[in-house]
C-alpha cells in the first residue's frame, strides 16, 4: 500500500486522539468513584440492619419503663385509697390490716422506683447507641452522596470530552485516504495501529529496529506504507527517524 508521508504522519494524530478517546470512554463508563460508592452502599445496608436492632432494643426498654410508670401509678392510687380508708376506719382490726398493707405498698413503690431508675439509665444508653448509629449512617450517606455527585460530574465531563474528541477526529481524518485509515483501524483493533520511528526505535512498541530492518526502511519508497517488524504498526518516518 502507498500513501503520502503527510497522510501517514496524520495517523499519529489520529492515534493520539484515539488514545484520549479510550481514556475518556473509560472515565465515562467506569468512574473511579464507582468501587467506593458500591462499598458505601453495602456498609450502609449493614449499618441500617444494626440500627434496626438497636432501635428495637431501645423500644423494649421504653416499653419496660412505661410499664413500671403504670405500676407505680396504680400502686400509688391504691396507697392513697387505703390511707383514706384508714383515716375513716373505726374498726381496729381493719385499721391494722390497712396499716400492714400500706407498709407493704410503700415498699413496693420504693422497689418500683429503684427499678425505674435502673431502666431510665438503660434507656439513656440505648438512646445514645441509636443516636451514634444514626450519626454513622449519616456520615456514610453523606460520603456516598458526595462521591455520586463527583462521579456524575466526571461522567458528564467525559461525555463532553468524547464529543469534542470525536469532532476533532472527524476533522483530522477527513483528509486521509479511506484505505489508509482502514489499514490503520485494522491494525489498531489488533494492537498498535501506528508508531513513529524515532532514532531507529518504533514508538508504538518501544523496540529498536535491527540494522537489517533499518536498511529495509531506508530502501523503502517515501510513500510506501511500511510496518514495524515487532508490533505490526504502520511505521511513520520523519526527519527524526535516524535513517
Ligand atoms: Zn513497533
Amino acid at each position: 500500500m502507498n500513501a503520502s508521508p503527510e497522510h501517514q504522519r496524520i495517523l499519529l494524530d489520529v492515534a493520539d486522539l484515539d488514545r484520549r478517546l479510550q481514556q475518556a470512554e473509560k472515565q465515562r463508563t467506569t468512574p473511579v468513584q464507582g468501587p467506593r460508592i458500591n462499598e458505601l452502599a453495602k456498609e450502609r445496608q449493614e449499618q441500617l440492619r444494626d440500627l434496626t436492632v438497636l432501635t428495637g432494643a431501645r423500644d423494649d426498654v421504653r416499653t419496660e419503663l412505661t410499664r413500671l410508670e403504670s405500676d407505680v401509678k396504680v400502686t400509688e392510687q391504691r396507697r392513697t385509697r387505703d390511707a383514706e380508708r384508714l383515716a375513716a376506719s373505726t374498726n381496729p382490726k381493719d385499721a391494722q390490716a390497712l396499716e400492714h398493707e400500706l407498709a407493704s405498698l410503700g415498699r413496693r413503690i420504693s422497689d418500683l422506683e429503684d427499678q425505674q431508675l435502673d431502666v431510665m439509665g438503660r434507656l439513656e444508653e440505648a438512646e445514645s447507641a441509636v443516636a451514634t448509629q444514626q450519626a454513622l449512617i449519616d456520615t456514610t450517606t453523606a460520603e456516598g452522596t458526595e462521591l455520586t455527585a463527583q462521579a456524575k460530574a466526571q461522567v458528564a465531563a467525559a461525555t463532553n470530552e468524547i464529543a469534542q474528541l470525536s469532532r476533532d477526529r472527524d476533522a483530522v481524518t477527513a483528509d486521509i485516504p479511506a484505505d489508509l485509515l482502514a489499514e490503520y483501524t485494522r491494525r489498531a483493533s489488533r494492537g498498535i495501529g501506528v508508531g513513529l520511528l524515532r532514532r531507529g526505535t518504533c514508538e508504538g512498541c518501544r523496540m529498536m529496529l535491527s540494522g537489517t530492518h533499518l536498511n529495509e526502511v531506508r530502501q523503502a519508497a517515501a510513500d510506501a506504507v511500511i510496518s514495524c517488524p515487532e508490533c505490526g504498526a504502520i511505521l511513520v518516518r520523519t526527519d527524526e527517524s535516524g535513517l
